[in-house]
């Protein structure tokens, strides 16, 4: 095998290529990075990133054993001991004069301490935690950032792979990683399809302000246009903040946008449940088409993907990262140490890799559809199983502490019967 500088290239400093990178300079492998937008440095003085992730303890695991969690812990992040989710009420008892919605039926709560623990998981702007994986990346000799840069091509020789980026430089590698998102241009020239569904919902981020202190309670309304969520972020310049997500029909959304921050605030209040903390101003919104994608091989000759480049879900349960991290640990575990092999571009490695993380991400891809075209519906038998599941998934303690445990990342499986279920209905 030639000699080369470094043995894996990681297209994309993401969370997830940052993280894998981080994972494979720990086992000893030299690692040059690629990407284009080197993240912005967060200040406590800025308001929160418009875009926020909620993660779990599995992935607060992972950032721990990096070495990066204590720096975005020093930055900031909201961490939520109580997570519930419910149905919109209907009815001439739904709101309060004002237009508020009130009661909530068959709501499910999952709560820590009923586990034992702390917290359920944190939300965490995405530069916070760019921003640390970033730094950690700079201070580690066996990696090498390349930046900005962006890959334009991509040769496979005999032994390993060639890269040629848009500054005009070359890089020979033994494995090539494609962690540059849901747009993989590293996917697209391995040759590598996908299976794509564009959901009819989009979904609209806005950030709001309300009075201090910070919630500790994350929450998701389901209604037949889409849920409607509350993330709880931390305090900031003296105010409580919350991310709220709204899933609607594009032109709904549309309206959304064209809205100054008063009548924004208005169809908050109305569209919103009173759970929701009053919000005196909405100073940042977004949209986000969402898409459920998944590539048909994660690995093609010394071309692998991990993240968003491998699958993208329904973000109404916050797992898209998480399962991002889960890729990027298997991966790590899969190549092992530098010193006991050679060639980390080994097929038997990367198959490996896949056969262990595709039937969890499709699991979770297939769960999400479940629950989109469960509760995007008002047929009347639809209702009355979505309330009987809320209900039971709620009072079944068993099903209830296997389903959190899953959810926040410390089990990889969800009870046989409850996964096979969600593979016959999906
Ligand atoms: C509205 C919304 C809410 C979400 N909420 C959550 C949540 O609460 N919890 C959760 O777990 N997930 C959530 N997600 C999903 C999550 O944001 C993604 O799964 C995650 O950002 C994917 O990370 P990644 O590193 O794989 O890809 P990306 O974040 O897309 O990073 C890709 C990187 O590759 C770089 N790149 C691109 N092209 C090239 C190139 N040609 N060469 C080199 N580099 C390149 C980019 O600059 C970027 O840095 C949400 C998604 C949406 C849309």
């Amino acid at each position: 095998m030639s000699e080369r500088e470094h043995d894996i290239a990681v297209i994309g400093a993401g969370m997830v290529g940052a993280a894998l990178a981080l994972a494979c300079a720990a086992s000893g492998w030299r690692v040059v990075v690629i990407e284009p937008s080197a993240p912005e440095e967060p200040t406590p003085e800025s308001d929160p990133d418009l875009r926020v992730s909620a993660l779990s303890a599995g992935s607060e695991a992972l950032l721990r054993q990096l070495g990066v969690w204590p720096a975005m812990e020093a930055m900031r992040m909201a961490p939520f001991g109580r997570l519930a989710v419910w149905e919109a009420p209907t009815g001439p008892l739904a709101s309060v004069p004002g237009g508020r919605l009130v009661a909530n039926q068959a709501r499910t709560e999952f709560n820590a301490e009923a586990l034992g623990r702390s917290h359920l998981g944190h939300i965490v702007e995405n530069r916070v935690t760019r921003w640390a994986l970033w730094q950690r990346m700079g201070d580690h000799d066996r990696i090498t950032r390349l930046y900005p840069a962006t890959l334009k091509t991509l040769e496979h020789t005999n032994d390993g792979v060639t890269l040629t980026l848009d500054t005009g430089n070359t890089v020979p590698v033994t494995l090539v990683v494609g962690a540059d998102g849901a747009n993989s241009a590293t996917r697209r020239m391995a040759g590598i399809g996908t299976s794509r569904n564009q959901y009819r919902q989009q979904a609209m981020v806005i950030n709001i302000r309300h009075a201090p202190p910070a919630e500790t309670i994350t929450w998701q309304m389901f209604t037949p246009q889409g849920p409607k969520a509350y993330l709880p972020l931390p305090e900031a310049n003296g105010s409580g903040w919350g991310s709220l997500v709204w899933y609607d029909q594009p032109e709904t959304l549309d309206e959304l946008t064209a809205m100054d921050e008063s009548q924004l605030l208005a169809a908050i209040r109305r569209n919103f449940p009173l759970t929701l903390p009053d919000p005196e101003a909405a100073p940042a919104r977004g949209r986000f088409p969402i898409a459920r994608e998944h590539a048909h091989q994660y690995a093609r000759g010394r071309v692998v993907l991990v993240g968003d480049a491998a699958h993208t879900i329904n973000p109404l349960a916050g797992q898209g990262v998480n399962l991002g991290f889960r890729d990027a640990a298997a991966l790590a575990r899969c190549l092992g140490t530098a010193s006991s092999r050679n060639d980390p571009g080994d097929a038997r490695i990367l198959t490996a890799y896949e056969t262990e993380r595709r039937p969890h991400n499709r699991l979770m891809m297939d769960a999400m559809d479940l629950f989109y075209h469960l509760f995007s519906n008002a047929n009347p038998p639809l209702h009355l199983a979505r309330t009987l599941g809320l209900g039971l998934a709620g009072r079944i303690p068993f099903a209830h502490e296997r389903v959190t445990r899953y959810a926040m990342g410390i089990d990889e499986h969800l009870p046989a019967p409850i996964e096979s279920l969600i593979k016959r209905l999906a």
